[in-house]
């Protein structure tokens, strides 16, 4: 049986671009998200139609509910119903200590990386799982090795949403565990995106990439291939599990 539909939040750049092309080299019509760049959520979905895959792109802010209930009704109506979801979309902001931090910005990093999750999770859930009628599938949190490091004086708050992301993939997968839906947390560490621009550090990699103990950051692509074990049969008795793709450290 194919795979089926797998929606993933944050599918333009990045991480997520990188998912969503290798879930479709695996078998999976993938329905990714964007917030802003729609030049390159077209390019992932022209890439993957191009490799003979099934794609479509929908903006959507992950923190607005509105947003979210749209972009699985647009994936079920373009391609079927959602049988997966990883759960990608994330933001850091500027290099900031605790006691600079403000409240609109510890807000806005918790309602991406934290309300955004759950809610993708709750419609996730709602179709997928057994007790709603639906067929089972897998759930994948795209969180951070911030959630154990605390990333102290780059971005705490944001290291502490990414501790409620773990909580939430083992909360979930034991909750849903008997009703076919398995929920599992990738954990990615230095990896070479343009989060670090946006956060206003483009020389993150560069600068911190030798100080893992593998003596380099990771790629987007490396990342994604976990994602996409832990979304597949192979991963069929993984639920609730934390995997770090960070290199050691
Ligand atoms: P990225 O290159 O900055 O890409 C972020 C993606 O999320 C883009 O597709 C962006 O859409 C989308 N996005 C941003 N805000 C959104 C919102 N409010 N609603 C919906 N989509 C939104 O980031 P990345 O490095 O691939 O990071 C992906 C995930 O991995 C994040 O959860 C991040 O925390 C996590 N992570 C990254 C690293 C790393 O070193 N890169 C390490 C650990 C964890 P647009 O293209 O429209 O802007």
């Amino acid at each position: 049986m194919p795979p089926g539909v797998l929606l993933v939040t944050g599918g333009s750049r990045g991480i997520g671009a990188a998912t969503a092309r290798a879930a479709a080299a695996a078998g999976w019509s993938v329905a990714l998200t964007f917030q802003d760049d729609a030049r390159a959520a077209a390019e992932v979905v022209g890439d993957i139609v191009a490799a003979g895959g099934q794609a479509m792109a929908a903006r959507a802010d992950v923190s607005v509910e509105d947003d979210v209930l749209d972009a699985f009704a647009d994936a079920e109506t373009t391609l079927g119903p959602v049988t997966g979801l990883v759960a990608n979309a994330g933001i850091v902001g500027q290099r900031a200590r605790v006691d600079e931090l403000t409240a609109e910005r510890v807000q806005r990093v918790l309602a991406v990386n934290v309300l955004g999750a759950i809610l993708c999770c709750r419609e996730a859930v709602r179709r997928m799982s057994t007790r709603h009628g639906g067929p089972g599938g897998p759930i994948v949190l795209v969180s951070s090795a911030a959630s154990r490091l605390g990333s102290p004086g780059e971005y705490v708050d944001y290291a502490a949403s990414k501790g409620a992301v773990d909580t939430l993939g083992v909360g979930l997968a034991r909750e849903v565990a008997a009703e076919g839906v398995r929920v599992n947390v990738v954990r990615p560490g230095i990896i070479d995106t343009d989060i670090h621009a946006s956060g206003g550090q483009p020389d993150r990699v560069d600068r911190l990439g030798p100080a893992v103990p593998m003596g380099r950051a990771g790629t987007a692509e490396e990342v994604a291939a976990a994602v996409v074990w832990l979304l597949g049969e192979d991963a069929g008795y993984c639920t609730g599990s934390l995997l770090d793709v960070a290199g050691g450290r």
